[in-house]
């Protein structure tokens, strides 16, 4: 692991806010959020140089990191308050998961791949980032024994929402899921009452597929 974070590393950071910034981020809590975290830690040192490019990048197991512009994205449709309980459904790099954290939250974050899992957990605990929990689960099932969440957050594209995710929301809690099937629809599913949800549509993205089962 490459855990130096050059006047380099922070310059770029800096130059990559503003590139997210220029594509509509306004966000500011988010932006000092992504510029203040070292995204070279989550991706292997040899790509170390990509690392404040505004792309997503293969992390192994054929997944990715998500685009720093996606992860200032959802965050920001989020509205994370300080305490929040937020729960993620693909960990992948565990970079989206930190990011919450460093905004406050108290972040469960799942992930189907054992072999990401592990490393997710590793790095964190390296890292010294203990608001974010690893769990290696199947995401459609949620974590019904932490529930209820103030926010859940879906970083792989689904077919449609998941129920049980609906059902784990706290009330005024929000569900951010990219929905579709070649491109998705980044939507946001308010929990208004016992039985009530609003839905709000936003633009379109493409992620890797939200898949069933563990691996
Ligand atoms: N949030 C990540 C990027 C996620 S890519 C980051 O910041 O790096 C999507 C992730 O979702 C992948 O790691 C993939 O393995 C995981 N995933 C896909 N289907 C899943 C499921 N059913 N349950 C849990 N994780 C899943």
């Amino acid at each position: 692991m490459n855990l130096r974070d050059t006047y380099r590393h922070k310059g770029l950071r800096r130059q990559l806010v503003e590139t997210i910034r220029k594509k509509g981020i306004q966000d500011e809590a988010v932006l000092l959020a992504i510029e203040s975290l070292p995204r070279h830690f989550f991706l292997e040192k040899a790509f170390e140089e990509w690392a404040y490019e505004d792309k997503a990048f293969p992390i192994g197991n054929e997944q990715t990191i998500s685009q720093p512009y996606t992860v200032a994205y959802q965050t920001s449709l989020l509205e994370i308050q300080k305490r929040d309980k937020v729960l993620e459904i693909g960990t992948g790099s565990a970079y989206q998961a930190s990011i919450l954290a460093v905004l406050g939250a108290r972040v469960y974050t799942l992930e189907r791949h054992e072999e990401l899992y592990l490393k997710a957990k590793k790095l964190l605990r390296f890292l010294k980032i203990d608001s974010v929990r690893c769990f290696h689960r199947d995401g459609y099932k949620g974590l019904p024994e932490h529930a209820p969440f103030q926010k859940i957050l879906v970083t792989a594209a689904a077919a449609e929402i998941p129920q049980t995710l609906l059902q784990q929301l706290d009330i005024n809690g929000k569900l951010v899921i990219p929905v579709g099937k070649n491109t998705q629809k980044m939507l946001r599913i308010t929990r208004t009452g016992e039985k009530k949800f609003e839905r709000e549509e936003f633009d379109n993205f493409r992620f890797v597929p939200f898949l069933k089962g563990l691996n």
